[in-house]
């Protein structure tokens, strides 16, 4: 897919050369420079290797519109190595993958305060179908990036493939879940969140952080940057459309709202998470109405593909209440059952519920955080619950399974990530009724790395199954999750690779579920 200058350069074939020239003519049909540099920034950018070191992405496909992203960056990892100035760049969209039938181009600017990162929300594109879209700037191409539509809401669709996954730790392994998905012939990826860790490097693992513990919006920048030069993770980037949320980790471990884990004075607080959400904006495929302003910025929104699917991404941190019983896993304290703590903050839960009652589409599938089936981890005599997940927030998740009971709305289907382990839950409206009927399902995806190679279920995990009958499966390798929905069903394959802390793996589909239209629940295939 790579038609960098250098590629082609360095390959040292005058006919791959006059191949690339003539690519980077009919790129606009302008050949020259960028029209607002001032001539020493030209002259050095001209001068330079690719700026397109980070390679290129698209996400939050609408039937008529979606975002193309890349970043400009000379030095990534070390503030980005790019003069201060403005920065033209221009870009096209073309229905074929050697950008010969272009239907779209035009001109962005990268400018510092936003690392020199480029977000063309691309519109007046036909429904349901594949482009390719490409960057320039100067007489340095990107990478070719491939990216689809959506079918117009409510319109017929038959199947949809996209794969979930969450939780990339760069340091503790190499990306080999995502080799193997880039792969797989999909329409779609979605990324529930911990796409960074923010801690300070550790050493003696397979890979090591830049920047210390992360704090100033430089810090995240290069660690973003850090990110987003590994070859697996930019294939997938380049090969599908991604829907992302975040979690904790792309601010810091457990925070909750404007309170971090450890109680910072909140100004500081407030001042870390605009950083890490200014970052994360400048590094990924979000629309404009995504665009952070200081410590706020909207995340939960929603999807339609055609009349098969309806997405409703959700946001679990940025509005939450602070964890009860002073966090980690207990036993449910007093403050854990007070009905006004949220996850979700009463306007998205409000926004999550009336378009849910809404929705016509065949499966309402809910993309997000933290394991919202409870988890008992105790004994007989004392039950234990996470406080950083559903488990903590008791009346919120109440809230949630009352209403998939009483209003119905088609196959719910919630997709989680954070825990570091695959399990597929029923949901329930009383979890301590085990003949109690689902009213929902939700598949819960590993990490990609965190947590290193992993295992096969424990035997302490299969013990407290017998304590949880609404869990049907845990694995705790690491991978991620492939799906297949068509109005009759969802089949959700668990990909699971046996190593990460080296390159060599195997990779293999570790259980296969299906989720049949009509009847909540997942069985094992
Ligand atoms: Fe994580
Ligand atoms: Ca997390």
């Amino acid at each position: 897919m790579s038609v960098s200058r250098r590629a082609f350069v360095t390959g040292g074939s005058l006919a791959l050369s006059a191949l690339w020239a003539r690519h980077l003519h009919a790129f606009d049909g302008v050949l020259g420079r960028p029209l607002i540099q001032p001539d020493a920034e030209a002259r050095a950018l001209a001068a330079a290797d690719t700026p397109f070191t980070l390679g290129v992405a698209s996400g939050d496909p609408w039937a008529d519109s979606l975002v193309i992203w890349t970043r400009l960056a000379l030095d990534p990892t070390r503030g980005g190595g790019m003069p201060p100035g403005p920065v033209t760049v221009n870009w096209q969209v073309a229905l074929d993958d050697k950008m010969s039938r272009v239907v779209k181009k035009g001109t962005a600017v990268a400018t510092a305060e936003w690392a020199h990162s480029v977000h063309v929300e691309v519109t007046g594109l036909d429904p349901d179908r594949w482009y390719w879209y490409q960057f320039r700037t100067g007489d340095h191409l990107s990478p070719i990036g491939r990216t689809r539509t959506f079918p117009r809401p409510g319109a017929a669709a038959t199947k949809l493939r996209f794969a979930f996954a969450s939780c990339e730790n760069y340091e503790v392994g190499y990306f080999n879940p995502y080799k193997e998905m880039a792969k797989e012939d999909l329409d779609l990826v979605f990324f529930l969140g911990d796409y960074l860790y923010e801690a300070a490097p550790i050493k003696d693992r397979p890979r090591l952080h830049v920047s210390p513990e992360l704090t100033t919006l430089q810090d995240y920048r290069d660690r973003y940057a850090q990110y987003r030069t590994d070859p697996n993770l930019q294939q997938v980037h380049a090969n599908f459309p991604w829907i992302l949320t975040w979690d904790d980790h792309e601010v810091a471990n457990n925070y909750a709202g404007l309170i971090s884990q450890k109680n910072d004075p909140r100004d500081i607080f407030l001042a870390r998470r605009a950083a890490a959400y200014h970052a994360y904006y400048e590094h990924m495929p979000l629309r404009r109405s995504s665009m952070p302003h200081d410590a706020y910025a909207q995340m939960y929104r929603s999807f339609q593909y055609g009349a098969l699917a309806s997405f409703f991404v959700l946001d679990t941190r940025q509005y939450r209440t602070d964890q009860p019983c002073d966090d980690g896993t207990k036993p449910l304290c007093e403050e854990a059952l007070n009905p006004k703590a949220t996850l979700m903050g009463d306007e998205q839960e409000k926004w999550l519920f009336n378009n849910l009652d809404r929705s016509r589409a065949g499966w309402n599938v809910i993309p997000q955080q933290v394991m919202l089936a409870p988890f008992d981890q105790g004994t007989p005599e004392e039950p234990r619950y996470s406080m950083d997940q559903w488990s903590g927030y008791p009346a919120a998740r109440d809230r949630v399974m009352e209403f998939l009971g009483r209003r119905k709305p088609n196959n719910p289907v919630v997709l989680t990530g954070d825990i570091h382990s695959n399990w597929v839950n029923d949901l329930k409206t009383n979890f301590k009724d085990e003949k109690a009927p689902a009213v929902g399902t939700e598949l819960v995806v590993t990490s990609i790395t965190s947590g290193a190679d992993g295992s096969d279920i424990s035997a302490r995990m299969k013990g407290l199954l017998t304590r949880n009958p609404h869990v049907k499966f845990q694995n705790s390798q690491r991978g991620y999750v492939s799906c297949e929905v068509t109005p009759a069903g969802l089949r959700a394959d668990y990909k699971v690779v046996d190593k990460v802390t080296t390159e060599n793996y195997t990779a293999s589909t570790r259980a296969s579920f299906r989720v049949t239209s009509g009847k909540p629940g997942a069985e094992q295939i």
